[in-house]
């Protein structure tokens, strides 16, 4: 099935920036294909001066139906699922002539999160792994520009133990299937908060010194060496914060 949509799709290339091109594979007559270009571009410039580097190709396939993104995934998406980065940089996403109609989000956020999907090819060139998602979703969450809040009396502030809650790929979905907004929203806040108070370059040398295989005992040890105290500390650095 989505092998016969992808038949029908045209491809053209975008200069992205110095040494950086990017694919899009469309359907032919999207009357979204020149912001597509216009947003790509942006995202791409924005996440390269964010992390400091470049990626040579970019691969970006617009999809066209909930049921094309089901197929592409292997499974059953979520209305609010709108779009993912693999691990060869290449980025599927709704096209933004499609984006509302097919999910729960507004079309303007078609920017933004493809500039988030974009940022999470940079971080895989830091740090190849998705763990703790925490970490990787907070982060592409901040420098894409996303915005995102709690309710100050959400009980999950103040409890101790919640980011490791989310640190696990398998943690964070089982978080998502009941409450969608809450993962996204703290990993960023915390996030937000390490690079207000600790500075990015940190949150980047953190990343770096993980290795690719996430264990909770390494991430502590390395968060201690980084930042000179406990992350349980910083967590209620970062709770007193939100209930200011
Ligand atoms: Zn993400």
């Amino acid at each position: 099935m989505s092998k016969d949509i992808n038949l029908e799709k045209n491809l053209i290339s975008v200069e992205l920036g110095p040494q950086a091109k990017g694919f899009v594979s469309f359907l032919a007559k999207d009357p979204s294909l020149n912001r597509v270009i216009k947003d790509f571009r942006y995202g791409y410039t924005r996440a390269s001066s964010f992390f400091k580097k470049k990626i040579p190709k970019i691969k970006l396939t617009l999809v066209y139906s909930r049921e094309e993104m089901n197929n592409l995934i292997g499974h059953k998406t979520p209305s609010w699922f709108v779009g993912y980065a693999d691990s060869s940089s290449k980025i599927f996403m709704f096209s933004p002539s499609v984006f509302d109609r097919e999910s729960n989000h507004n079309k303007r956020d078609f920017r933004k999160v493809l500039c988030h999907e974009i940022c999470h090819l940079f971080i895989r060139k830091i740090h190849n792994s998705y763990e703790p998602v925490w970490l990787e979703e907070g982060l592409a969450y901040y420098a894409a520009g996303q915005k995102s809040r709690l309710k100050d009396n959400n009980p999950i502030f103040n409890n101790p133990k919640v980011l490791f809650f989310i640190d696990t790929r398998k943690r964070w979905d089982k978080t998502i299937v009941s409450q969608p907004d809450v993962p996204y929203a703290l990993a960023f806040l915390l996030v937000d908060f390490l690079i207000r108070c600790y500075s990015k370059d940190r949150v980047i040398k953190l990343l770096m010194s993980l290795g690719d295989r996430y264990s909770k005992k390494i991430f502590c040890q390395k968060f201690r060496k980084l930042y000179g105290k406990d992350i349980e500390v910083i967590l209620k650095e970062f709770f007193s914060r939100q209930n200011e």
